[in-house]
Parts: C-alpha cells; sequence; structure tokens
C-alpha cells in the first residue's frame, strides 16, 4: 500500500510528515509497517509518558469500556470524580474541568479568566496578556493567544484582548498591565514548541507577585510540560509559584484524548451552572486511563525523570556541533550547528524517533523509558550530530 500517496490525497496535508509509518509497539519501542524497530523519543508530542499500549493503563481503559464507554456530562459518573479529587489533592487546586485537548483547557481557562473578572469589575477588564514565542492552541481563541506572528497571518480578524510580553522581560509585562485593562497572563513556564525555552524563575516571580498585586490571575499553560515532564508533577512546581487557573493535557490522558483545566480557591467559582462545558469532556474511558496517569507520578518517579534528563544533557552538551542543550527534565531541546532536518531525518533512518521545536531538535521520551533503551536512542542521536 501506498501509505504516502494516499495520505497526500485523502487527508488535509497540514502535517508535514516524518518518514515512518508506525504500526505498533510496547513502551519506548515501536515498528512501522515493515517491522522496522525504532526507539521512540518523541512520545506522541509528550503524551505517551508512559509509552505506547502501557499495560496499567490499557487494563483500567478495557475494564472501563466493558462497563461504561460514553454517558452524558448530565450524569454523575465515578472515574471522572476520581480523577478530579486526585488532582486537586495533589497539587492543592480546588476544581476541575475536563475536556479533550489543550486548545479546549486553555479555552475553558481563558474564558473563566474573563467571566472572572466581569463578575468582579464589570465590562471591559478582559485583555490577557501572553509571552512573545508562546503557544497555546489553534483554536480561534488560543490562536490568537499564541504569541507567534507566523500563527497570525492567515485567519484573521482575530479575538480582540490579547496583548504580548516578551518572554523573561518583566518591565514589558507591567506596561502591558498598565496600558490595558487586564484580567490575566498566560504563559507555559518551559515554552514548548517556542523552542523548549524555561522562564527564568527571577521573572515567574515578579510576575506572579505583580498579578498577585493587581488580581490579575496567573494561568499557567501546562499542556506539554505538565504531569511528570519536566521532573515535577506540574512544571511551575519548579518555580515555586500559586497560579490561579493551570491548564493541562497531552500526557495526561495515557494517550486518549484528554485536558484538563485546575482552578485554585481564588477562581473555583468563576464558572458556573451553563457557563462551560463538554460532551465528551471527562469521558469514562479517557478518566479511567487518566487515573492510573496520574497515580504513578509519585517522587520516586519524577526524581527518576530529573536524572535521565540530566544523564541526556550531559551526553549531548559535549558532543560536536551541539550549541547549547535547553530545557527541564525529560523536555529536552538541542541546538545544533548543522541543518536540523537532515539530522531529524538520519535520526529516523537510523531508528531513534525525533521531534523539532522551533528550529532545535526536540526529545521528549516516555518518562519511563528504561535506561538501557535511552542510552541506545543517545548513542544513535549522537552519532547522527557528530557525523
Ligand atoms: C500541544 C499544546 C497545546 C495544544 O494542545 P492540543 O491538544 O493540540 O489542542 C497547547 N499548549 C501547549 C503548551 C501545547 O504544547
Amino acid at each position: 500500500m501506498d501509505y504516502k500517496a494516499l495520505d497526500k490525497e485523502y487527508i488535509v496535508n497540514v502535517y508535514n510528515r516524518l518518514d515512518a509509518v508506525i504500526d505498533h509497539g510496547k513502551g519506548a519501542v515501536l515498528y512501522d509497517v515493515n517491522g522496522k524497530e525504532y526507539i521512540d523519543l518523541s512520545a506522541g508530542i509528550a503524551v505517551n509518558i508512559f509509552g505506547v499500549c502501557d499495560d496499567v493503563w490499557k487494563n483500567a481503559v478495557i475494564s472501563q469500556l466493558n462497563t461504561l464507554s460514553h454517558i452524558s456530562n448530565v450524569f454523575y459518573t465515578e472515574p471522572q470524580i476520581i480523577l478530579a479529587e486526585k488532582l486537586c489533592k495533589k497539587t492543592g487546586m480546588k476544581k476541575v474541568f475536563f475536556s479533550n485537548s489543550g486548545a479546549e483547557a486553555n479555552e475553558c481557562a481563558i474564558k473563566a479568566a474573563r467571566k472572572y473578572s466581569h463578575d468582579k469589575y464589570g465590562n471591559g477588564r478582559y485583555t490577557i496578556i501572553t509571552l512573545k514565542n508562546s503557544f497555546h492552541g489553534r483554536t480561534m481563541a488560543t490562536l490568537t493567544a499564541c504569541g507567534q506572528d507566523s500563527l497570525h497571518e492567515d485567519f484573521g480578524p482575530f479575538l480582540d484582548g490579547f496583548v504580548y510580553a516578551d518572554a523573561n522581560d518583566f518591565d514589558s509585562v507591567v506596561k502591558l498591565a498598565e496600558e490595558n485593562s487586564v484580567c490575566a497572563i498566560m504563559m507555559e513556564v518551559v515554552q514548548g514548541e517556542g523552542g523548549v525555552k524555561p522562564l527564568d524563575p527571577m521573572f515567574v516571580h515578579q510576575v506572579s507577585e505583580y498579578a498577585k498585586a493587581h488580581d490579575i490571575l496567573v494561568i499557567i499553560d501546562e499542556v506539554q510540560s505538565g504531569n511528570g515532564r519536566t521532573g515535577a508533577l506540574y512544571a511551575y512546581m519548579n518555580y515555586g509559584i500559586h497560579p490561579d487557573i493551570v491548564s493541562t493535557a497531552k500526557a495526561i490522558g495515557g494517550g486518549l484524548p484528554m485536558g484538563a483545566t485546575l482552578f485554585a480557591d481564588t477562581t473555583q467559582y468563576a464558572l458556573t451552572d451553563h457557563t462551560h462545558g463538554s460532551t465528551f469532556g471527562g469521558n469514562p474511558i479517557c478518566a479511567a486511563g487518566a487515573i492510573t496517569i496520574i497515580d504513578r507520578l509519585d517522587d520516586a518517579f519524577l526524581t527518576e525523570v530529573k536524572e535521565k534528563g540530566l544523564y541526556i544533557k550531559k551526553e549531548l552538551e559535549s558532543c560536536k556541533n551541539v550549541e547549547y542543550v535547553s530545557g527541564m527534565g525529560l523536555m529536552i531541546g538541542v541546538k545544533l550547528k548543522k541543518d536540523l532536518m537532515d539530522v531529524v531525518n538520519e535520526c529516523i533512518d537510523k531508528g531513534v524517533l525525533v521531534l523539532t521545536a522551533n528550529g532545535l531538535l526536540r526529545l521528549l521520551p516516555p518518562l519511563n523509558i528504561p535506561m538501557d533503551v535511552l542510552k541506545k536512542g543517545i548513542a544513535i542521536i549522537k552519532e547522527v550530530i557528530e557525523a
């Protein structure tokens, strides 16, 4: 079967796919339709944190599939309630809204922030500051929220009420906050698509304190950085701040679609009866799987994530043709001194799946990748980079 030609003919051409037709796998080892083996350092873009077809997750999903596959959110269901309680107990947040994707989790955060401000201050105080180079999703509101001009070329008019500050420039945040009627600031503490860039802790603290003093809500987008990826349950925890709203998705569903927006005591009552909703959000199957993901993100596991991250950093920093290695935990960017796509294609050719982010090589391995598999993958990447 000519997969590439059929894909091109029948699927909207938005992905510019890498050259592998993935068929099956287990954990961090995948196989294509020809039986070729790959070490997966992409994890479905930070989704498969326990690899593909993880047994614990799979058993919970199958068991739920045999019990109740779906029912409307007009009724109560147990998996969703258990998951929400676990998320709140582990984070100190007070309430959760479930959706199906990162964009939706951010849409919910944006709506809630505007409603919070509208309830308290009336009309007009609706502007949200986001950071340049940020990525928050592909719906109209979240696309508007993205601080990347290249994403804003073709789809106007955009939503009113988004302004963009320079990352790590506190003065630029203050300036925008003074010039506009601002209800929230939304940021990824580790920018993912923007090039795997952790924000400066000083900046994050200054913004957080300024925001608290002015009743501007702090929304942290943990869609990519959350759920253990950086070696903390959520990346903001590495910074010691207390956001008002946290959005997450990707890894939380273990490979099934799920988004979650978490609300602190400040914002837990912002969304009220009928002001938001979702048909599939918190679906029993997705929620049952997600419980097994959240349950396993304990301190010992997170320590392992940090250690593996340091290992990769150490291995790659000393490589020929590497300018720098950025990131946190197992969210890693590598700035190369040679052609990025050549390296990516060569890695795939040699059996390692890797990603890119804004001109950097990006590595997002499953968090539980066995050390010997990781070592093998990194050795191949090194060989390709140094060649
Ligand atoms: C992937 C991502 C999103 C969008 O998530 P989708 O599930 O694709 O809608 C939003 N924010 C960040 C930081 C992301 O990495």
